[in-house]
């Protein structure tokens, strides 16, 4: 019988889910699902001095946006210190673990020794099999794993390949602090064998950390989980992510008007790929993930690419949603409560009715908002210089006159103000594109807007009038 997947997203506390972190999630998430298994989350918090609350809270906030749900309680690392030194005290009475009361001149000699001598091992074994009598009176010793001296630490990884280290370069390396506290590396297995984790999906700068974990695993007699280490995340040009190329936290990108569907399918086939396919529902990435199809080079970030696929995902979103989630981002941008104190039963209508010819062109919430302006401005309404320059005293006068022809429509629609236009240009001898313009600056304050009669639609009649009597002159 196979056991039932159980995967882990293990975030630690110091920064906020940066855009890395939550592709880290996204595959863990995707591949429970695809398996019928559950994804854990465990925050590792045992660096104390760097671990905040706010940082959780960031993590915690980011998943919920991006819809990628854990299994059950969250885990916290520390509250398991007292079983991380129970699993060491069980070492050292197997000997698999050794007490250390080196004290940091001998270790510092030993580094310099290691250098000089070109060794990645440094511990020379001074404790290693040495009586426990021998310990100096008054020193805390730490805790070593007794890691093998000779021969290899093998690692199948499902994205890196088969992967040797020697053992000869591997350290003894400490399980417990002189002070009690275990390390990272112990406190990694200890609670991914407790939670009974099966697959590791993590980033690829914790290889080397899966050997050193592996000697941990295999001095304890327990099962090492499937390994998977996908590469990084790069900026567009190959070097290291920037800030300016999208190193950001995931509040920024939901701040920016990303939707959490197009960021989730836009991290996938950050070094995922099935064919040539772009567009993927959930449902779709969940049946089409698998770990090996994860390429081994570093996926280049590419905000253009997002950017693309974010309006893709905005043209195909149903109106009511999209007023949902503009009304939510507002919270997260600078002078959004202003743009929010707008928003009452009336002007919400408005965007709904309006957003079938909004989002045709919007790539991101904000741009939403920006040519949603309209309907939330007060009168009299602020011109774009752009759109000031086509009020001249003709157009003002034409303003006036259509004004009155749009006066006398009583059955306020696009197609009897479209009917009404018409005819109005028709009686004049006018194209209708030069009566749209002015209208159009008249109506919204610029030289570009959704189509001209569903903002006559969308406005009503009484506003309409009186932004035209606002611009109108004899
Ligand atoms: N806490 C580690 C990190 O944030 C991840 C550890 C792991 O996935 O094993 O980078």
């Amino acid at each position: 019988m196979t056991l039932p997947v159980v995967t882990r997203f293990a975030p630690s506390p110091t920064g906020f889910l940066h855009i890395g972190g939550a592709r880290t999630a996204l595959f863990n998430w995707l591949y429970a699902k695809k398996r019928g298994g559950k994804m854990l989350l465990r925050i590792e918090d045992t660096d104390r001095e760097r671990s905040t609350q706010a940082a959780i809270d960031a993590i915690l906030d980011g998943l919920k946006w991006l819809e990628l749900g854990w299994d059950g309680d969250v885990v916290y690392q520390y509250a398991n210190a007292a079983r991380h030194r129970e699993v060491v005290d069980e070492m050292l009475a197997a000997g698999t673990a050794y007490r250390c009361y080196a004290s940091a001149e001998e270790l510092a000699q030993m580094r310099e020794t290691a250098k000089a001598e070109g060794r990645t091992r440094f511990y020379n074994g001074l404790w290693r099999d040495r009586d426990p009598s021998d310990a100096p009176a008054g020193v805390k010793p730490t805790v070593r794993l007794k890691a093998p001296l000779t021969g290899e630490t093998v690692i199948e990884d499902q994205v890196q390949g088969r992967v040797v280290w020697q053992n000869d370069n591997l350290d003894d390396l400490v399980l417990l602090r002189g002070d009690g506290s275990p390390t990272y590396m112990l406190a990694v297995v200890v609670d991914d064998h407790d939670m009974g984790v099966t697959h590791v999906i993590r980033g690829d700068d914790h290889l080397i950390n899966a050997a050193r974990q592996k000697q941990i695993y295999d001095a304890l007699g327990w099962e090492l989980p499937s390994m998977s280490h996908i590469p990084l995340i790069h900026g567009p040009d190959g070097s290291k992510l920037s800030k300016r190329h999208g190193a950001l936290g995931v509040d920024a990108y939901r701040a920016m008007g990303y939707l959490p569907a197009a960021l989730r399918n836009y991290l996938v086939r950050l070094g995922w790929g099935h064919g040539d396919q772009e567009i993927f529902s959930t449902e779709e990435m969940i049946e089409a993930f698998d770990l090996p199809a994860i390429g081994r080079s570093a996926a280049r970030f590419d905000f253009a690419k997002l950017e693309n696929l974010n309006g893709h995902y905005i043209r195909h979103a149903d109106d009511q949603s999209l007023v949902t989630m503009l009304e939510d981002v507002l919270r997260y941008i600078p002078h959004g409560a202003d743009v929010a104190a707008k928003i009452n039963d009336t002007t919400r209508a408005q965007l709904l009715q309006a957003m079938p010819g909004l989002k045709e062109r919007a790539k991101t919430l904000l741009e939403l908002i920006d040519s949603a302006g309209f309907i939330l401005a007060d009168r009299p309404l602020p011109i774009e210089p752009k759109a000031q320059a086509v009020l001249t005293a003709d157009t003002r006068k034409l303003i006036a006159q259509l004004r009155a022809a749009l006066e006398t429509v009583t059955s306020w629609s696009a197609a009897t103000t479209e009917a009404a236009m018409r005819a109005f240009a028709e009686q004049h001898g006018l194209k209708l594109g030069a009566v749209a313009q002015p209208l159009r600056v008249a109506l919204t304050g610029r030289t570009t807007s959704p189509g001209i009669f569903d903002v006559l639609a969308v406005l009503g009649r009484q506003e309409c009038l009186s932004r035209l009597a606002d611009q109108a002159s004899e």
